[in-house]
C-alpha cells in the first residue's frame, strides 16, 4: 500500500479494548466512559480485519489499547495471528503494554511468535508511580518485566517526559534500563483527549531532557531507525539506546508508515488527524473480503500528509477530542 505522499505502510497498529487497569493522569480521565461492549469488535472480527491488511501488505503489527492485556481471552487474537508469521506474510507481531498482567502472558506471547514488546514506565518509585497511574503498582509492572525478560522477550521501556513529575528520573532510568538491558524510549506529552489538569504544566520538551541527560552521559547519535517516530541515540556508558519521540517540537509525518485500527473497527490515518474509515460496515457487510479490502484502498488513498500538535497556554483544548487509550498509542 502506497499512500498519496509516496509513503509505503506497512505497519498497523490494534487497539483491542479502549479499557484499562490504569488511569494515567496524560491519558485518562479519573472516571472516563469506555464503549458499550456491543460496539467493541470480537477478537474473530479483529483476525479478520488484521489478515485483509496483512493481504494488502502490512508487515508489522502492533496489539495496544487501552491495555490489551486486560480484553477477555486476548491470547486467542495472539495465537491466529501468530501463525501469519509462519510464511504468510506478516514478519512481526509486537504489543505495547503497562505490564500489570504481563506475568501470566510471556510464555504464551512468545510461543505465538512474539520477540520484542513495548511497556510504558514513567517512574521508579511505587508512590508516585500510583500518582501517575492512579490505579498501578509498580511491584506488579516489574514482576511482569522480570517474566518477559526470563521467557526471552527484547523489552523497550517507554517513558512520557512529564515536567515537574518524572523529569528529575531520567538519569536513573537511563541506568536502570543498561543494567536490566532494555532500550529506553522518551516521549513528549501529546495534546489527546481532554483530560483532568492543566496538560500545559507537565509538557516538556524533549530537546531540554537531553541537554541534560548529557551533562551524565555520552550520547552518540544512532543509525538504528525503525521506520517509526523515535530518533536513536547509543549511550556509551550503558550499550543500551535511548529514543527520543518529539511529536511536539520534531514532527515525524515524512517518513510515516502507519495507521491505526481501533477496537470498533474505525482506521485512523493519522494520530493527529479526524479522519477515519469505518471499516466495520463492510467487514460485516459481506462474508468475502471484497468490500473490506477496496474499504483499506479507500482509505490508504485519502492518508493525510501529516499533523501540527500545539501544547500552549493559548491551546488549552486539546488538538483532538479523542484519547490515546482510544486511538491505540
Ligand atoms: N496501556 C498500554 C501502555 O500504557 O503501554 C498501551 C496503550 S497506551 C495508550 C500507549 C502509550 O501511549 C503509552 O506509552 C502511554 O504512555 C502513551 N500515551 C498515552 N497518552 C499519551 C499522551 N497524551 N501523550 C503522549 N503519550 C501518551
Ligand atoms: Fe492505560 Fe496505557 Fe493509558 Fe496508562 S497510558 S491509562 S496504561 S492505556
Amino acid at each position: 500500500m502506497i499512500d498519496p505522499f509516496g509513503r509505503r505502510i506497512g505497519y498497523l497498529r490494534v487497539s483491542v479494548t479502549d479499557r484499562c487497569d490504569f488511569r494515567c493522569v496524560y491519558c485518562m480521565d479519573e472516571t472516563p466512559s469506555f464503549l458499550p461492549k456491543v460496539e467493541v469488535l470480537s477478537l474473530e472480527e479483529l483476525e479478520r480485519l488484521c489478515r485483509a491488511f496483512v493481504r494488502r501488505g502490512v508487515r508489522k503489527v502492533r496489539i495496544t489499547g487501552g491495555e490489551p492485556l486486560v480484553r477477555r481471552d486476548v491470547m486467542h487474537l495472539f495465537r491466529g495471528l501468530g501463525r501469519l508469521l509462519q510464511g504468510e506474510g506478516l514478519d512481526e507481531l509486537t504489543l505495547t503494554t503497562n505490564a500489570s498482567q504481563l506475568a501470566r502472558h510471556a510464555v504464551d506471547l512468545v510461543a505465538c511468535g512474539v520477540r520484542r514488546i513495548n511497556v510504558s514506565v514513567d517512574t521508579l518509585d511505587p508512590a508516585r508511580f500510583r500518582a501517575i497511574t492512579r490505579h498501578g503498582r509498580l511491584d506488579l509492572v516489574l514482576a511482569g518485566l522480570a517474566a518477559a525478560k526470563a521467557a526471552g522477550l527484547r523489552i523497550r521501556i517507554n517513558t512520557v517526559a512529564l515536567r515537574g513529575v518524572n523529569e528529575d528520573e531520567f538519569d536513573r532510568l537511563v541506568a536502570w534500563c543498561g543494567a536490566e538491558d532494555f532500550d529506553l524510549c522518551l516521549i513528549e506529552t501529546m495534546p489527546l483527549g481532554d483530560v483532568d489538569g492543566d496538560r500545559t504544566a507537565h509538557y516538556l520538551p524533549l530537546g531540554t531532557v537531553r541537554t541534560r541527560l548529557e551533562r551524565r552521559w555520552t550520547l552518540i547519535p544512532s543509525a538504528h531507525a525503525t521506520g517509526g517516530p523515535a530518533r536513536y541515540v547509543d549511550v556509551a556508558e550503558t550499550g543500551r539506546k535511548i529514543g527520543f519521540i518529539t511529536p511536539m517540537t520534531h514532527n515525524f509525518c515524512e517518513s510515516c508508515n502507519r495507521v491505526r485500527l481501533t477496537c470498533t473497527g474505525m482506521l485512523y490515518l493519522c494520530l493527529g488527524q479526524e479522519d477515519c474509515a469505518d471499516l466495520r460496515t463492510p467487514l460485516r457487510a459481506s462474508e468475502s473480503d471484497i468490500p473490506l479490502l477496496a474499504a483499506i484502498d479507500a482509505a490508504i488513498a485519502r492518508k493525510p500528509k501529516g499533523h501540527d500538535f500545539v501544547i500552549d497556554r493559548e491551546h488549552r483544548r486539546p488538538a483532538l477530542g479523542r484519547t490515546m487509550s482510544r486511538t491505540g498509542g
